[in-house]
């Protein structure tokens, strides 16, 4: 039987109803959640992105500031952009867009953002704090796909989840989330990566398999357990000269054979990607609620 197609976009709607009430009663105590996003050179996935982010931000009534600074920008003077961000009150959240310009010391920069404001999750201390199991900003992505198992149905309590990929934006801390003694996690995780030896026979033993590996449809029907939960993290370009844009998205997994392997599959685009912005904005609405003075 065809996989049920799981529905990134009306679960991130889902979420982001939930949200509208929390940022209500925040405005009615006079704290409006604002988010900044802070974007250097003009890389064009980079820009669409942080469109994406503000425009999220503007539907749900957020105060937003989206920061463009030209590519030769020097790494000192983002640094003082950051410090005073991390001053302003109404900033609850600071988000610098990924990847910055060769001559930027990325980790420098993500580790100047103040720990109560990083939302994205990528602080040291906000990383410690998800691998102990600490309540704090999760990474926006891979606890996106907790949310995407849990509210399908398809809990990863008790399965043996599968992760290709070991990044730290997606692969290693989407292992460290779903392997909590928590609910909605307490699974038994096992990651792959481009040293693992006969990927095929690892990834058939999951009963979930998340895909965030970067290469186009690499995930075939063969290296997935009939009735495997299926989500594909992967965005990537691949040309095609019948779109109006001279390519499309397709995710890490080849969707079309796999679906009718799977019991559940996320699309690409329509899966993941929806959640990513939308725990962003959870993140945000967290760090409001945390103002000093809140009830
Ligand atoms: P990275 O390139 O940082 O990491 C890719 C990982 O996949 C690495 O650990 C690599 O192994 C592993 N890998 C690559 N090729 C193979 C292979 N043939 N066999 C086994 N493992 C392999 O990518 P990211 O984690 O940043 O992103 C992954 C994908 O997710 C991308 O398509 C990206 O665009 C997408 N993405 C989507 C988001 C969304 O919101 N939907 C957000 C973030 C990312 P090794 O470590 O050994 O090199």
């Amino acid at each position: 039987m065809p996989a049920l197609i799981i529905d990134g976009s009306a679960i991130a709607e889902e979420i982001r109803e939930e949200l509208k009430k929390k940022i209500a009663e925040l405005k009615s105590e006079g704290v409006t959640p604002g988010l900044a996003v802070v974007l250097v050179g003009e890389d064009p996935a980079s820009q669409v992105y942080v469109r994406m982010k503000g425009k999220a931000c503007e539907e749900l009534g957020l105060y937003s500031e989206t920061i463009r600074l030209p590519a030769e920008y020097k790494e000192e003077a983002l640094l003082k952009l950051i410090d005073d961000l991390n001053a302003n009150p109404k900033i609850h959240g600071i988000l610098v867009q990924l990847p910055l310009p060769d001559h930027i010391n990325e980790t420098k920069v993500l580790n100047r953002i103040s720990p109560e404001k990083d939302v994205d999750g990528f602080h040291p201390v906000n990383v410690g704090r998800m691998f102990i199991g600490d309540p704090g900003f999760l990474p926006c992505t891979p606890h996106g796909v907790q949310e995407l198992l849990v509210r399908s149905g398809n809990s990863p309590e008790g399965k043996h989840v599968v992760v290709v990929g070991r990044s730290n934006i997606v692969g290693k801390p989407v292992a460290a989330i779903l392997m909590q003694k928590k609910k909605g996690a307490n699974a038994t995780v096992t990651v792959c990566h481009s040293k693992t030896k006969d990927l095929p026979s690892v990834t058939r033993q999951g009963d979930i398999i998340i895909a965030a590996m970067g290469v186009p449809q690499f995930i075939k029907a063969d290296m997935v357990k009939e009735g495997a939960v299926v989500i594909d993290v992967g965005v990537n370009r691949v040309d095609d000269p019948s779109a109006k844009r001279g390519y499309r998205l397709v995710g890490d997994v080849d969707f079309e054979a796999v679906k009718e392997k799977a019991s559940a599959i996320t699309p690409v685009p329509g899966g993941v990607g929806p959640m990513t912005i939308v725990m962003l904005i959870k993140n945000t609405v967290l760090s409001a609620e945390k103002t000093p003075g809140r009830k």
